[in-house]
């Protein structure tokens, strides 16, 4: 009766992975978008109050131009003052004027009745009193301040025309260097604007002139000028070394340090998935291997049983029917034998125990005396077989036991694999360094997305024609193991329902004891 055989795992192994990967990967992978998340809306917060603190400090230099430009006309004012008030006329007043001219272009100056027209701005307290000359002969605009007369009455203004974009180059640092910092109104003070870079544009956008270097563009501000400086921006933003620009720094060190968390923690749910499906796969291989193992333990033992109880009885007429009983004896010895020698062999060199007893040798004995102790199994089981051994062979380094039980082996399985097309093939032949041993079957053939798989241990094709083939899972990965200390190596080549070829390379002894080519 066929014995179901268990599953190596697909069903189980893609319901465990995903039980794994929604236990520990999915949180993680939430964690860490959620930690990403929170640590760009902190920078964000941080970038959005710095931009605020630069749009106010745009403010703060554009009324630092108008002072700085009411204070220079009110200083340069004094003699023209002086003049007014001791009843003066309006070209005295201009002389007086011409005579400060050096931080102006021009002198001007305007009666009361011709002040219409011009625009007031209250700066601090005091009036300045501005605007485009009316006749269009000069393209800057006019800046002043009242003057008064004997009577105390107004008579007029008295400025200067000037030319506003020398005027904002050569003020910009002071105002932000000395007046901004110093100014009790200022927020911030002098710390907040030291980490600051400030450019004056010109109406085209152009820049003026500029403090600092550098800036961190995301927190930049612009602020556009009006009355006298009409036209004219003030752009703040951070420099590189502002502590904005290093929280931002910050952030980004953080996000990688976050990344790279989540792939640490990513990668090891992977290989403990992996780790954890390995060994699932290797207890479900296990239970399997003893299911089969005992199987096949069973079929030999109770052909050997009805064999002996019938010769015991003397339940045979002839002596080819005798004949025919002690045969299956042997037959059934023989594959009792090998699957215990298997399974001892498997274990030993599992625990690395396994010592090879390596001396040249030639191939070709290994080949026929494997041949004479398969060669029942392959008459009773009417198989047709071909062996292939060419005149000259070069020796080898080898185990002639190991060699032997690889063959057996490999022989073993291309009669448990064949259906209806019973043709075996053995060849042996040599290349320029190695020697090949091949042994084909027109058998069932192995998938070949299973044809790494099958060298390892208890792996058993699951799926197709094999079924109802009992095997252990063993033969194929301890010869590649015996293979392998022979250093060389097994290779197979097979397509399903065609037949399969597995082909043993050794090196070929070069004559120096120990050491081998290949
Ligand atoms: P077992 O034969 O005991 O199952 P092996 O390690 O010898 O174990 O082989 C592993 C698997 O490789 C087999 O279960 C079978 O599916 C496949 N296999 C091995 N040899 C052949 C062959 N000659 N033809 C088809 N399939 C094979």
């Amino acid at each position: 009766m066929p014995i179901p055989r268990p599953r190596i795992l697909p069903r189980s192994r893609e319901r465990k992975l995903a039980l794994l990967i929604g236990a520990v990967a999915l949180p993680a992978l939430a964690l860490a978008v959620t930690a990403f998340w929170l640590t760009l809306r902190v920078s964000h917060q941080v970038e959005v109050e710095s931009g605020r603190y630069n749009a106010y400090l745009a403010e703060k230099v554009i009324e630092a131009y108008e002072r700085e430009l009411v204070d220079e006309v009110r200083g340069a004012l004094g003699p023209a003052e002086m003049v007014s008030r001791a009843g003066g006329t309006g070209d005295d007043v201009r002389a007086a004027l011409a005579s400060r001219m050096r931080l102006f272009e021009a002198p001007h100056f305007v009666p009361l009745e011709a002040l219409e027209g011009y625009s007031l701005v209250t700066v601090e307290g005091q009036l300045l009193i501005y605007g485009e000359d009316p006749t269009g002969q000069r393209d800057h605009p006019f800046a002043a301040m009242l003057l008064y007369g004997l009577d105390g009455n107004a008579i007029g203004a008295g400025g200067w025309w000037f030319n506003p974009r020398s005027f904002v180059a050569e003020h910009l640092r002071v105002i932000v260097v000395d007046r901004l910092p110093q100014s009790p109104r200022m927020y911030g003070g002098l710390e907040s604007t030291r980490n600051l870079a400030v450019t004056v544009l010109d109406p085209r956008g152009n820049e003026v002139a500029h403090v600092r270097e550098g800036t961190f563009p995301r927190t930049a501000r612009l602020a556009v000028m009006t009355g006298p400086f009409e036209g004219y921006q003030v752009r703040v933003a951070a420099t590189p070394t502002s502590p904005v620009a290093f929280a931002n720094r910050l952030v980004v060190i953080e996000m990688v340090f976050i990344g790279l968390l989540t792939l640490v923690l990513l990668g090891a749910t992977f290989v403990g998935a992996r780790y954890i499906l390995r060994q699932i796969e290797l207890v479900n291989a296990k239970t399997s291997f003893v299911s089969n193992v005992t199987h096949e333990l069973k079929t030999p033992i109770s052909v050997i049983k009805v064999a002996v109880e019938t010769l015991e009885l003397g339940r045979f007429s002839t002596v080819a029917e005798r004949d025919k009983f002690l045969r299956a004896i042997s037959r059934e010895t023989d594959r009792l034998t090998q699957l215990v020698d298997n399974i001892l062999d498997y274990s030993r060199l599992e625990a690395g125990q396994h010592m090879l007893a390596r001396s040249p040798l030639d191939l070709r004995d290994v080949v026929s005396a494997s041949m004479d102790s398969f060669r029942l199994r392959l008459e009773d089981g009417g198989f047709h077989y071909e062996v292939s051994l060419p005149a000259a062979l070069p020796p080898v380094l080898g185990d002639a036991r190991a060699l032997q039980h690889c063959l057996l082996n490999l022989l073993d399985n291309a009669v448990k694999y064949s259906r209806d097309q019973k043709d075996i093939r053995v060849v042996v032949a040599s290349g320029d360094d190695y020697v090949s041993l091949a042994v084909s079957d027109r058998g069932i053939g192995v998938p070949e997305e299973e044809q790494d798989r099958i060298f390892d241990k208890f792996a058993r094709v699951e799926t197709g024609l094999v079924h109802d083939v009992k095997g252990a899972g063993l033969g194929l990965s301890l010869v590649q193991m015996l293979v392998h200390a022979h250093h060389g190596r097994v290779e197979v080549t097979s397509k399903p329902g065609e037949g399969s070829t597995f082909t043993i390379l050794l090196p070929v002894w070069d004559g120096s004891r120990g050491s081998m080519q290949g």
